[in-house]
């Protein structure tokens, strides 16, 4: 049976590329009518972030893809905290010592930094082992005692000398590493918890996780995890890899980091994320004004297409369409331009009661409420089209909703002439009389009144939308004052010519 797991730490807010991770993992998940989890890695008592973990799950719910087995939500595999699973870690770890695979090693913070300050690239491997303080390298008896008087220690993988190993990822295929330099990681450390490897490898064997697709930054962790499935005797159970292209900066020079958006003004993290330490803000899709549904089509789009011209796709045929011979093996750029393109092509495609919600709320914030379902609906069909965000909204349409409060004079003023202002107080009275007002009639009647005026329709038109409107933008004219209702229009032709 399928069964992936997304693993997040809960250190701060989701970066996109944690959030595509979790995509992949549910897409395969569901294509494979499999388990999509959640496990928390929170091994790392010192990188804990409150609040962390409810963010995660906000997010994904946002996104649409809940896991079916999380801290909230548990199936027989749990707990699904690694911190409450504690207890597991040391049993794993001493199992290795015993069976040759790793050491005690006693070795105190100042004697490793002594051993760094003298030596800049230390590592702790084959080479440098026996003249540290461990198991390996100290006599039977001093051990013994060292451990009978709860000596501070960890538990060191004893990484073999000389050997190539080897695995098949689904992305990459056959991808080797030599053992020479990967070092002797720590599995326990002194606090008895479980470093993240130790963790993850016992996790997704007692989960029984089958595939994995996680970033490509943890390629170079996937020697010592084999190790460790092979040593602690699973080796047949072992899950499938996939390492997941990094997203990249616009400019495809290095990954994509948190900072990137503060300089370039784009999110990069899925919603508003507010780290309690410093109380610094970094902006998120979601508050900025995307649709769940264009964020998940864009992050399923960096790194993978269906093999068409096709961009556009719902979650659904994602999980339909979705294949990892598809996925590149490169890098992907990161391109905000078209993050909103995908954003305006669902907004232009979703349907009326889903975008209702989102502009009522931006209406909110300019304090209006109370606007009636149908007037609003007529707003919306008349500019969704021009919208890139959700939260371009207010620009677009507030005039729909109250008088503007500044007009783009400039742009008429200093044409303006007696015969304009006797135009506009005969289109009022004209308007006055005139019935059913809609806009092809109010563009027939302020039409032929140009005509009779002898002024030219160039001339007429912009006046009429900087009354209206307050500047030179939005939908047809005529719409406008259709929507606005023959009352109101007249009232700001009025103002206008005040
Ligand atoms: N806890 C790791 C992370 O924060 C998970 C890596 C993995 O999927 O193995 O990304």
């Amino acid at each position: 049976k399928v069964r992936v797991r997304f693993a997040p730490s809960p250190t701060g807010g989701l970066h996109l590329g944690g959030v595509r991770t979790a995509l992949f993992n549910y897409l395969f998940a569901k294509k494979h009518n499999g388990d999509f989890i959640l496990r928390i890695e929170d091994t790392d008592q010192t990188r804990f972030v409150a609040g962390a973990e409810e963010y995660i799950i906000e997010c994904l719910s946002w996104c649409g893809i809940l896991p079916q087995e999380s801290p909230q939500n548990p199936g027989e595999f749990g707990p699904y905290r690694q911190s409450e699973r504690k207890a597991s870690y040391r049993a794993y770890a001493e199992r290795l010592v015993e069976d040759g695979n790793a050491y005690y090693a006693f070795d105190t913070p100042e004697e490793l930094n002594a051993e760094r300050n003298k030596t800049p690239n230390f590592t702790y491997g084959h080479k440098t082992r026996s003249s540290m303080r461990n198991s390996l390298s100290l006599p039977e008896d001093e051990v013994r005692s060292l451990l009978e008087n709860n000596t501070p220690h960890v538990i060191r993988l004893k990484v073999p000398e000389d050997e190539t190993i080897s695995f098949s990822d689904m992305i990459r295929g056959q991808v080797s590493f030599e053992t020479n330099i990967v070092d002797d990681k720590i599995l326990l450390k002194a606090d008895n918890m479980p470093t993240y490897h130790l963790a993850v490898v016992v996790d997704d064997h007692k989960m029984q996780i089958s595939h994995i697709f996680r970033g490509e930054e943890w390629l170079p962790s996937a020697p010592i995890h084999i190790l460790l499935w092979e040593y602690l005797g699973w080796k047949k159970e072992m899950p499938q890899w996939a390492h997941l292209p990094l997203i990249l900066k616009p400019d495809g020079h290095g990954k994509l980091s948190k900072r990137d958006g503060d300089r370039l003004g784009f999110p990069v993290f899925a919603m508003n994320w507010t780290d309690p330490a410093s109380g610094e803000l970094i902006k998120g899709f979601r508050e900025m004004g995307f649709l769940p549904e264009a964020f998940v089509n864009m992050l399923a789009l960096l790194g993978w297409n269906d093999g068409s011209d096709q961009e556009l796709f719902s979650l659904e045929e994602l999980v339909e369409k979705f294949s990892i011979e598809r996925i590149n093996n490169s890098g992907a750029k990161f391109d905000f331009e078209k993050a909103k393109w995908f954003n305006h092509e669902w907004i232009k495609k979703s349907d009326i009661e889903e975008l209702r919600p989102y502009f009522t709320a931006v209406l909110a914030e300019h304090q209006i409420f109370q606007v009636e379902n149908h007037y609003l609906d007529i707003v919306i069909n008349l500019v969704k089209e021009r919208l890139m965000l959700l939260t371009d909204f207010w620009d677009q349409a507030s005039f729909f909703f109250k008088e503007p409060e500044t007009y783009d004079l400039a742009s008429v003023l200093p044409k303006w002439t007696v015969e304009k202002t006797s135009f506009f107080t005969d289109i009022i009275e004209k308007f006055e009389g005139y019935e059913p007002w809609n806009s092809e009639g109010i563009e027939s009647l302020y039409k032929l009144a140009i005509q009779a005026s002898g002024l030219k329709m160039g001339e007429l038109m912009l006046p009429f939308r900087i009354m209206l409107v307050g500047g030179k933008f939005g939908p047809h004219i005529f719409d406008i004052a259709a929507t606005l209702g023959k009352e109101e229009s007249i009232k700001r032709i009025k103002k206008g010519l005040s």
